[in-house]
């Protein structure tokens, strides 16, 4: 299981960007974000997305990150483009059963590289939280992350062409919507319970 903590949130600034180190973590198959800043609204938010789009993900903001991160019981990974390069220690990082997974906003304080077991970076150079933890669970997962499938109340059917989601509003309804940008939305169909 992986576990992302989010460190240095200020809520009237990164708002977007923990919004998105979030929705990331949850895609891209981690089971929690823990967020040191208390921040309801973020929060909310990203209840919403599980609420609607499915799986257990779970979110928690206002969480004292030294002591959480200490008394985390598996690895525990610092993301920083000072560290060593991901491909050197993907494979020793793997064998750990439960992982830790820190992205900073702002500067990440000392401790954060002293109390973790890897520094690992994606490149030398530096770019985002958002970028780096997409990568890291991409190599920790080899891709596999990205053929997993989840059923909540918003199902994106793929296509090519066009925005269709099968929305399943509760047990007893499913509706086929096909999502258009100016005119109301078009049910194509409708199937009364579906189970
Ligand atoms: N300058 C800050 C520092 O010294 O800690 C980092 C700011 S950076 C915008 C925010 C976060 O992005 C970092 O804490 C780190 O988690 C991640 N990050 C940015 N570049 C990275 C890289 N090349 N490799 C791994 N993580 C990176």
């Amino acid at each position: 299981m992986i576990t992302v903590l989010r460190i240095g949130h200020r809520p009237f600034r990164d708002k977007r960007i923990t919004t998105h180190v979030a929705l990331v973590a949850r895609a891209f198959g981690a089971s929690s974000i823990y967020i040191d800043t208390r921040d309801d609204e973020l929060e909310n938010t990203v209840k919403k997305v599980v609420d609607n789009f499915g799986g257990s993900f779970e979110v928690k903001t206002g969480i004292e990150w030294k002591s959480f991160m200490k008394k985390f019981h598996g690895t525990k990974v610092n993301l920083t483009m000072y560290g060593e390069p991901i491909e050197k220690r993907i494979d020793e990082i793997k064998s750990g059963d439960d992982i830790l997974v820190l992205v900073g906003a702002e500067k990440v304080p000392i401790d954060a590289y002293l109390i973790a077991d890897y520094n690992i970076s994606v490149t030398n150079q530096p770019h985002s939280e958002v970028a780096a933890l997409a990568i890291f669970l991409d190599r920790y997962f080899d891709g596999k992350e990205l053929e997993k499938s989840y059923e909540g109340k918003i199902n994106v059917v793929p296509m090519n062409h066009g925005k269709l989601v099968k929305y399943i509003p509760d047990e007893d309804q499913c509706l086929m919507i096909l999502k258009s940008e100016n005119a109301d939305d078009l049910i194509i169909r409708h199937v009364e319970t579906v189970y």
